[in-house]
């Protein structure tokens, strides 16, 4: 029996108004989330995949053109959600990380007060040593060494792997069922990486929280997740479990991001901007696939590429969904031969 997800987005478009024309960045874009699992969106710079992740929390609201669809949150629809609810859910039902540290905490306070803080808004009356409390049994649950001393310090007294742990701690200090984390680690060395990913594994696996996670880097992306969406020019191109994407990939811009990782030198590891060309302008997206001028099957004889937006459809053989014109038994033939 299939279980209920605890987010499912459907039909999401996000457009903005600039004085350039409409930004078309999310195009009827869907997917789903269970809890206890991690999604993984990927894409390279401007495919929507921070657009779509800001859009569950309305953070987009205010600069946004249009957003339609529906993004339903245990059942209820956010998009139509008021304010006042939208604060109800943001940090206590929902909380999100962001790739900078820094910009997350506020230089002035010290880390537990900005900890206490975050849980007393959704813990109206508790009292401050109680706070402190819960705060010091936080950071030690992410990893801060000592906190007892460290929680009075201040943001600049820690190093940008401690201060995402800071972050993290702050994020998750209400037990939030769902946590969005926007590139979360692409400022930090690899080491302090992949101890932040495995922190957040931990804490998953105690709290059974399910994790969207934004990233440009699909080595992150096989290390932490159970599936993956692929994004390009603001839509969905592939949508598949992370095993099939790595051993069946059936979309060509999956294809070229797989190469790209197997060609790339050990420093560049996980990086997606090796496929020629460039992703398409949102504000001016191609009438057919905007992978097309990209896309190395492209002139195959598909003259659908050029003129009709391919639909996600399902591959004989596979749980993935890919947006492709070409035959989809032929996608799968040409897996191996293309990444070789
Ligand atoms: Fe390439 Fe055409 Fe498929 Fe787009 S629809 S990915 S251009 S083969």
């Amino acid at each position: 029996m299939e279980s209920t997800p605890l987010l499912s987005v459907n039909n999401l478009s996000v457009e903005f108004s600039t004085p350039d024309g409409i930004v078309h960045a999310v195009n009827d874009v869907s997917f789903s989330i269970e809890a206890g699992k991690t999604l993984g969106i990927v894409g390279e710079s401007g495919s929507g995949k921070s657009v779509t992740a800001s859009s569950i929390l309305k953070l987009n609201s205010g600069v946004t053109a249009s957003t339609s669809g529906s993004i339903l949150f245990k059942g209820d629809n956010i998009l139509g959600a008021d304010d006042k609810k939208i604060r109800q859910l943001r940090g206590s039902e929902i909380a999100m990380i962001f790739q900078d540290p820094l910009s997350a905490l506020n230089p002035y306070y010290t880390v537990g007060h900005q900890i206490i803080e975050a849980y007393k808004v959704h813990h109206r009356g508790v009292k401050k040593p109680e706070a402190r409390k819960v705060a010091l049994e936080m950071l030690r649950r992410v990893g801060i060494p000592n906190p007892e001393a460290r929680i009075d310090e201040f943001p600049h007294q820690f190093s940008g792997g401690m201060r995402q742990r800071i972050v993290i701690a702050t994020a998750l200090i209400n037990s939030p069922k769902l946590l969005i984390a926007d590139e979360p680690t692409t400022a930090l060395d690899v080491t302090v990486q992949a101890q932040i990913l495995d922190l957040m594994k931990d804490i998953q696996k105690e709290n059974g929280m399910a994790i969207i996670l934004i990233t440009h880097d699909l080595g992150v992306v096989a290390e932490t997740c159970d599936d993956v969406a692929v994004m390009y020019g603001g839509r969905i191109v592939e949508k598949t479990s992370v095993n099939e994407l790595f051993t069946t990939p059936t979309h060509p811009y999956s294809f070229g991001l797989l190469g790209a990782v197997r060609s790339l030198d050990k420093s560049a590891r996980g990086s997606l901007r090796t496929i020629a060309g460039a992703p398409p302008s949102l504000l001016h997206l191609p009438s057919g696939c905007s992978f097309m001028p990209r896309c190395v099957f492209a002139n195959d004889g598909h003259s659908k590429c050029s003129s009709i937006v391919p639909e996600l459809e399902l591959v004989p053989s596979t749980h993935s969904l890919s947006a492709c014109h070409l035959r989809k038994d032929a996608l799968l033939k040409l897996t191996t031969k293309d990444l070789l």
